[in-house]
Order: structure tokens, then sequence, then C-alpha cells
């Protein structure tokens, strides 16, 4: 049921009765159907979506279900709206919201925490302890859109205050859905310590959070910056991104050995692990120094082996990243605004709404060599 609106609109844009939205079947089947476009409640707004883009998550969302949970359960034949990079133009303001104009253009993170457990506390409401608990007498008043909230693929979305950044009129729609991502990744660095200028850093996998951690690294002042990968072109455009040294893995008799002969035998300062295989794991703990870091920002879908002995005696931190927590994408953003890298390099391809299963298909097969597709819902 609709609840009664008592914020504000404006005429300079009309909001329809109802939108155009996909919405998640049985695994991997999507359909395209009409939904009603609901009004925005205490510190929220409503969001016209311009540019939606396609993440890795979105595809393991569509296709298993998880990290998505939708009224406790696997998020399928539930009317759902699976994605979240979006941004877009803030269209009505709920009551007592006066910290954005109707006419804004945002961007926005994903995770609104509860705001009232531990984690939400300390800024880490990527680490909710409510996380999901957002229906029935269970409303603890998180929000995770597209994952247990109505995400970004179609026109309107709903959004907490405390998710939203302002995007200055120089950057493209294409451009602001990049945000979160490069949020994720100094989300990241930030929490290993932030301290990284001056520091070598590694970079395993270059895909969008791997290619714009080197962007975020070198802003921060890490250097050298070393980026690992398998594929030519992602590691060309890491390189235009910022890495110094670009190591194709297939063509490296011994990565580590290759690394320690850029950064010195000691090894590595801070590893960012963002290809999630036991092999880049393992690799990682190998390559980095004594009282080195490790930032996983992608991990296997199965437990694996890894080398603890070595970790332990060399005092190696590992932590685990959820997210875009304590508001990184607004560090992630001041980088963007002003030009510290251009995360457009990512982008490249953009589809209609109508063609997102085309646009999944090209990015689940990287189709053409697709990094970032952005799918703009107007058009
Ligand atoms: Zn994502
Ligand atoms: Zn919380």
């Amino acid at each position: 049921m609709l609840r009664e609106f008592t914020g504000k609109t404006s005429k300079n844009f009309p909001i329809p009765k109802t939108m155009k939205a996909w919405v998640l079947g049985n695994p991997n089947e999507i359909f395209l159907i009409d939904k009603p476009v609901e009004m925005p409640g205490k510190a929220e707004v409503l969001v016209k979506i311009d540019a939606v883009a396609i993440c890795a998550t979105d595809l393991d969302v569509i296709s298993h279900g998880p990290p998505a949970l939708i009224q406790g359960g696997l998020p399928f034949n539930k009317n759902f709206t699976p994605g979240h990079e979006y941004m877009g133009t803030v269209v009505a303001l709920g009551p007592s919201v006066d910290e954005f104009d109707i006419g804004d253009r945002v961007t926005v993170e994903i995770h609104s925490g509860c705001g009232q457990c531990k984690r939400c506390r300390m800024g880490m409401y990527t680490s909710c302890h409510n996380y999901g608990l957002n229906y029935g007498d269970f409303d603890k008043g998180h929000r995770a859109n597209g994952f247990t909230t109505d995400g970004g693929f179609k026109q309107f979305a709903i959004n907490n205050i405390n998710t939203l950044i302002k995007v200055p009129d120089d950057m493209s729609d294409e451009e602001a859905t990049l945000v979160v991502t490069a949020g994720t990744t100094m989300y990241g660095l930030t929490e290993l310590g932030g301290l990284i200028a001056g520091e070598s850093l590694v970079v395993i996998g270059p895909g969008p959070i791997g290619l714009l951690g080197v962007s975020v690294a070198k802003a921060l002042g890490a250097g050298p910056v070393i980026l690992i990968g398998t594929r030519d072109s992602r590691l060309e455009i890491g390189k235009k991104l910022g890495a110094d040294h670009i190591l194709n893995i297939k063509r490296e008799k011994d990565i580590v050995e290759s690394v320690k002969s850029i950064v010195g035998k000691k090894g590595v300062d801070y590893v960012v692990e963002c290809a999630g295989t036991e092999q880049a794991l393992n690799d990682a703990i190998m390559m980095t120094n004594r009282g080195g870091k490790i930032c996983l920002a992608a991990f296997p879908h199965d437990p694996v082996k890894i080398n603890i002995p070595h970790m332990v005696i060399n005092n190696i931190y590992m932590f685990g990243i959820r997210g875009e927590g304590k508001s990184a994408t607004h560090r992630a953003m001041e980088f963007m605004k002003e030009k510290r890298f251009d995360a457009k390099l990512v982008h490249t391809h953009t589809f209609d709404l109508k063609d997102l299963p085309t646009a999944l298909k090209y990015a689940r097969e990287r189709i053409d060599d697709a990094i970032k597709i952005v799918i703009k819902p107007w058009s």
C-alpha cells in the first residue's frame, strides 16, 4: 500500500504513477514490468535514475541470489529489482528533508545502515548488524538498494539522504556511476591504515575495483603501484589510471619474484587483492613484506587453503573489506571532482533499459572487452 505523501515535489519534475522496472524471476530470469512509483518518507528522497552501471555482484545476485537478501531469504520471484550503482536527479523530498533540493544531481552509495547498532555507530554501516532487516515488524531501517531493497535497474528509486553524494555539473552521468566503485577501494585503503603515501602497493585483478584501486592508491600517494592481471587490454587501462608497472601473470615465471624485483626482496608493503582466487590469495601473502597489509576486496565462492603460518610468522595483516563504509564515497568523489584520475576509462559500453539482458551478457562474457557497462533508464 502506498503511504500518504507529505513531502515536496516540483512541477518541473512530474512524477508518473508507474515506471519501467526489471524484476528478478527464477535464477537468470528477468522481466521488464510496470511498477508503482513510491514516494519518499522521512530522511528520504526520490531519485529519477539517469544512469546505472552493472557490477559483477549484480551478475551473482541474478544467477545465484546472495549477497541479496529479500525478506530474509533468496531474492527470486519477490518482485525485486536488482542494480546498485546508479545516479540521477532528486525529484521529490521526503518530509523535513532540507539537505538536498529538487533538481540536484546525485550519485548514491549502496548502504544505509540501521543507524542504531554497534557497527553503524562506528560508521561501519556496510557491516550493519541489522543487514536485511527492513520488512514487517523487523524493520530496523536498514537499506541496501539492489541487495535488500529495490535497486536501480528501473526509472526511480527511494534513497536515504545519507546515501547521496552531489555530482558536479561537469561530471557525466556515466562517470558519476563509478563513484561507489572508487569509494569501495577508498574504504579498503583507508581501513588498512590509510597512510600509504610513499609505500609500495600491488593490486591483483584489473576489474573495475582493481583498476580504480590503482587510481585511488596513486592519488593517496602510494608508490610504486604495480597492477597484476591476465588481460593486456585491461592492464593498459591500468597504466593510464596510474599504475607504475603492469605485470601479466601469464608471462611471468614467478609473480612473487617479479614483484620483488621491482620493490626489493623484502616484498611489497600493501596488496589490494581483487581477483578472489586461492592462487591470488597465496601470491598476495607471499609477496607481502613483514608487517605488511593485505586488503581483501574480492573473495572465492568456497573456503580455500591459504598460508597462515607464513602470515603469522611475518606479522602480515589481512583485512576483509565490505562495500563502501565510513563515507568513503565522499572522499572518492573529491578525487574524481579534482580530476586526480579519469574513472571514465573503465566505462566501455552503454545500453538502453530495454537491452539490460544483452548488457548483462556483455558483462558476464566480457564481450568486446567490456569492463563497466552503463544502462540509461530513459532511453
Ligand atoms: Zn557493485
Ligand atoms: Zn546498523
